[in-house]
Order: structure tokens, then sequence, then C-alpha cells
């Protein structure tokens, strides 16, 4: 077989007069006056090739190529006529006329085109995902995306981390998320568990004296599917022995320098923000603020709990709080049918209702209005003034509520009003806003179930000085755990692990796993803690979102080869499926259908 001697994206003024071979699909086709035109695209970008009469047998190949079809061809390349060339193609300069042409695989005609201007409904993108990877967007995406993790991988190599495998069949140990179980068929009725995430093994590691391990691990929460989130998707799982929270920050602040610097040629700073969660839930009212734009929480519980507003002064008389953001010129860039769906919104984060002021418009200069103002003496007007740093034309929102539902409510309306009032900077262009945030709670407190529940993982350590409060106050200690924030995504998050047998079983306890539980789900755990557990902590990052963000796509089923659907459905495969009675004997399971199951998206 002819090999090809260039690919199609190289091709410059520097190769004329050569001879050359390309390979690739058909990506358009024009024909000018009996002579053919024929876009050759392979992974690198795209040619022009010319198939002219004078050259009978390529001709005829070349005037029947239609979209997609695989052809090679051979010729001698040469400038193109002034007035032809494309100064939007980088090999816009040249053209191939062919001599020789192979039609290697025709192409039945295709459901959509990579090269189509106007873009298919994703599903069909998702059934055709081989048509959707010619396209340029997708093939960048997961060039890119080999980048990202080769860097990943360089620079830990670097640092001294060995890269080591661990399990995909696992034990079922729910750490959070619902797992997903693959029955044994050697052990009927026995389940192995996909992981959640490498976590106990990267642990039993340590205890295993490797110090330094990192994997592109995959992981399997089997949730119903939120906005943007995939059952199986892919962490830069690290953990390290003998070292602390610094270490790693270093080292992650690190490695998002480099591959910053590296793929997309920006020079982040070399230490990122930082915030306690505390500081966190009182600025922005969330634990992974966007610190693109201001529309900073205020508490104002104490000057609320002294007007006559009926409704602020019950909500702190209840234990809860006021809070407010103040939305700079909001009295009139925000209309009444967005505050109405802001409204809504806040309702549907629990909420009762927002309360909101303006300063100044119809109510005159230096004078409130809205719902509540009426109750809002001239003194404490001022006094909310200052407070709420507010002027003639703002806008103020509060919510009277529990502390966590103001949070909740505002911190989701923040976001908002930012995309609405056009805060945020388009792009990643001087928006890449790191943070660092540290100090989480170790336990929430679930009422539903009258359970403390753990914040990262029951495998988190205590702050030291905090230890004695797991006996008086589980919710007031906070954990050695940390998050990496961009933007208002999670990239990722860790902790300093538990090492000491003891304090492992009391947290457990804590957290109603009763000691045999826990002898059942994590005797190998309880054990490897037993002999000579080295102190240790780590941390994963989402690979996915983070290419996802480095790109500014908008999902991370644009940077995925093989995504599935917000329903867990992959459409190429057309997986889950049934399977046959004798699979389902074999492994001695019976099914139970309660209700029909939704095929769709
Ligand atoms: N295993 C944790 C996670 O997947 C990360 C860690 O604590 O290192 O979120």
């Amino acid at each position: 077989m002819t090999k090809r001697t260039h690919s199609c994206g190289e091709l410059r003024q520097s190769h004329i007069g050569q001879t050359i071979t390309l390979a690739g699909w058909v990506n358009a086709y024009r024909d000018h006056g009996g002579v053919a035109f024929v876009d050759l695209r392979d992974r690198s970008g795209i040619s022009q090739a010319v198939f002219h009469p004078d050259f009978k047998d390529a001709h005829e190949i070349g005037r029947a190529l239609r979209n997609e079809d695989v052809v090679m061809v051979t010729g001698s390349l040469r400038a193109r006529e002034e007035g032809k060339v494309n100064p939007k193609m980088p090999t816009g300069e040249v053209e191939l006329v062919v001599t020789s042409a192979t039609l290697v695989n025709k192409a039945d005609p295709v459901p959509f085109t990579p090269g189509q201007r106007e873009v298919v409904a994703e599903d069909t993108r998702l059934k055709y995902r081989y048509l959707d990877m010619r396209r340029k967007e997708l093939t960048d995406a997961l060039i890119s995306r080999h980048k990202v993790v080769k860097i990943m991988r360089d620079y830990c190599d670097a640092e001294g981390f060995l890269e080591i495998e661990t399990p995909i069949l696992y034990k079922s140990t729910p750490e959070g998320a619902r797992e997903f179980l693959v029955p044994s068929r050697l052990h009927a009725g026995e389940f192995y568990a996909l992981p959640q995430s490498p976590q106990l093994f990267k642990q039993v590691l340590m205890v295993g004296g490797l110090e330094k391990y990192m994997q592109i691990a995959r992981c399997f929460r089997d949730e119903d599917l939120r906005a943007d989130r995939q059952p199986e998707f892919t962490q830069l799982d690290i953990e390290m022995a003998f070292i602390d929270r610094e270490d790693i920050i270093k080292l992650i602040t690190g490695l998002f320098v480099r591959l910053w610097k590296e793929v997309l040629n920006i020079d982040l700073p070399q230490t990122f923000l930082r915030m306690t969660y505390q500081e966190a839930m009182d600025r922005f009212g969330i634990d992974r603020p966007d610190m693109r734009f201001g529309l900073e929480l205020k508490d104002v519980s104490d000057w609320a709990k002294t007007t006559d507003a009926t409704v602020f002064k019950s909500a702190v008389e209840a234990g809860g709080n006021v809070k407010l953001i103040t939305v700079p010129g909001g009295g009139t860039s925000l209309t009444r049918k967005q505050l109405d769906a802001l409204t809504e919104e806040a309702k549907k984060f629990g909420a009762k209702g927002l309360a909101y002021l303006k300063f100044g418009g119809d109510a005159g200069a230096g004078k409130m209005s809205g719902p509540v103002a009426k109750f809002i003496s001239d003194a404490k007007q001022a006094e909310l003034r200052a407070l709420a740093d507010a002027k003639d034309g703002d806008l103020i929102l509060f919510t009277a509520d529990k502390e966590a539902v103001c949070w909740r409510v505002l911190g989701e309306l923040r976001q908002n009003i930012a995309r609405q009032l056009k805060l945020i900077p388009e792009g990643g262009g001087g928006g890449w806003k790191f943070l660092w945030v540290t100090d989480f709670p170790s336990f929430d407190f679930d009422e539903s179930t009258g359970r403390h529940v753990a914040k990262h993982h029951p495998f988190t350590a205590p702050m030291d000085e905090d230890i004695p409060m797991l006996d008086t106050a589980p919710t007031k200690v906070r954990a050695k755990a940390y998050d990496i924030v961009l933007n208002g995504i999670e990239l990722g998050g860790g902790s300093i692990r538990i090492h000491q047998k003891d304090l492992q079983s009391k947290v457990f306890g804590l957290l109603g796993i009763s000691p045999e539980d826990a002898q059942k789900k994590f005797a190998f755990l309880l054990d490897a803690l037993r002999f000579g557990a080295p102190p240790m902590g780590g941390i994963a990052l989402g690979v996915d979102r983070i290419v996802m963000l480095m790109l500014n796509r908008q999902s991370i089923r644009d940077v995925i080869a093989f995504p599935k659907t917000q329903s867990g459905t992959d459409l190429m495969t057309e997986a889950p499926s049934p399977v046959s009675p004798p699979q389902l004997i074999e492994l001695s399971i019976a099914t139970i259908v309660q209700k029909p199951v939704a095929r769709s998206q």
C-alpha cells in the first residue's frame, strides 16, 4: 500500500514543487468547469486537492468523490493562483495537483458532515460520535485533553510520584453516592462495586510505603444525573505520605500554573487566593464562590431586628438571619419581570420570598422604595444605606430565614444576577480566578435522618485542636479538607486523612456506623491502620471539568470522546441494554422492573 508522505494540515509554500501523497476524508468538493476541487481532511487539518482532466484516471475518481469518502492522492504541490489564496486556512496558499488517486473507501451519504456550519442536535452527534469526532472542535478538544493528561503525568513523575492502578472491581463501601454493582458469577448472590474513587486503595498504598501515588483514575457514581454530570468520569487522583495541607496546595497550584502555561500560554499567579469555608459562606453564600465579580452578601440581622418589618424581625427572633446583596445600578438595570423571576428562583432554593428595596428612582433622591420600605424609618434607612454600601439607583435583595437558606438563596441569585447583568468577563480572559477553600466543617447534620454525615468523606482528619469537640459539638469540628475552585466551579478536593485506628473508629461511630458495620465494610482499612500507617493526605481533580474550563466549552460532554446523555445512556452503543435470560441465570440474577425504563435523553 502506498504510504502518505505528509499530513493534510502541514503543507506550506516551502513544500511547493514536491511530490506529495496525502490520505484523508473528503471534507468538501466543488466542480469548477470540469476541474474538481476537493478539500481533503485528516486529523491535522485540511488541504485542497485539484483534479484536472489532464490526468484522466485521477480526474475520474476526483469527480465522483463525495463527503467523507476516504481517498489517497499523489501529486505535485503548487502555489494557488492569486485571488484563490485562502488566508483563513493555514494551507490556504497552496494546492495539490493530483496525478494519481485511489478511492480507499466509499462512504454512504452521512447524516451530517463535520464541516457543516449549523450545529447538529446533540443526540445525533452522540449517535454518530465517530462523525462528530471529525469535527475540528471535538478533535481539538481531544488533542488538548491528551496534552492535559500528559502534563499531569509528567509533572507528577518529576515530583517523584508513582502511577499505580487500583481495581475497578471493588468492594461495596458506600462513600456517599450510589454505587454501580457488578454481579459475581463465581460467587452467586455476591457483588463487586465499581469504585466511586480509589480513596481507600490510595490510603492503603501509603500504608504500603509507596509514599507518592498518582493515577488518572476512572470513577463511577450512580447519581441521578444533575446538570452536566457523567456516571463515569476521570480524576487525577493523588496521595502522599508525611505531608500536610500546604504540601498539597503547593503541588497542585504548581500543576495548574504549568497546565495553563503549556496548554493556553497563560501565566497564572504563583499562588492562588485562599479563603476558609466560613469566609466563603459569609461573603458569597457558597463554598465555591466565583471570584470574578463582587455582589457580596452582608448579614444585617442586628439592623433588621430593630426595624418594624415583621418578616425581618420574626426571622431573627426564630434564630435565623437577614442577609442582603446590593446590586449596583440594579434599581434600573433589573426590570420588574426580572425581579419576579428572581423571586421565583429564590423560592425554588427554599426561600419563602425575596424582599427588595430600591434607592432613589421613583421614590426620589435619597429615598427608598419597595414592598418593605414603609416599615423602615428614615433613620433606619440611612443606617441600611451605610451598611449595604448603597447609593441611589442601587437595588438591595434580602432573605430572612435560617442562615443555611439565606446562604443558598443569595449564593445562587448572586450567580444569576451576575450573568444577567453581564458582570462576568466573557471566556477565560481576565477571568481565571483560582481559589483554595479550606477549613471545611467535618460533618453536616442531616435533619431528615437525625444523623451526622461526613462533609468530605469519613476518612478525613479533623483539625487537631477541634478533636475534643467530636464528643461535645461535632458540627463545630473543622476538617483538614480543602477544595480548589475556579470561576465558581469546584475542580477538585481532598484532605489529610485519619491515620490512627482509634480516631477512625470514633469517627465511624459518630457517623452512625456501628463497630460491626465498620468491621464488615472497612476491616482492611482498620487493619492497615494498626500496622504502621504514616500521616497522609491527597486530593482528586476532575479532569473533564478542567479541560472543559480551559477550552471554554459548555459541557463536559464536549471534552469526552464517548460521553453518556443526562439519563446515562450511550446513544452510540445503546448501553445500557437488556441481557438475555441465560446470562442472568448464569449470574444468579432475577430482575424486578418496577417501572418502565425511560429511554429518552
Ligand atoms: N476521593 C476524594 C474524591 O473523589 C478525593 C480525596 O479526598 O482525595 O472526591
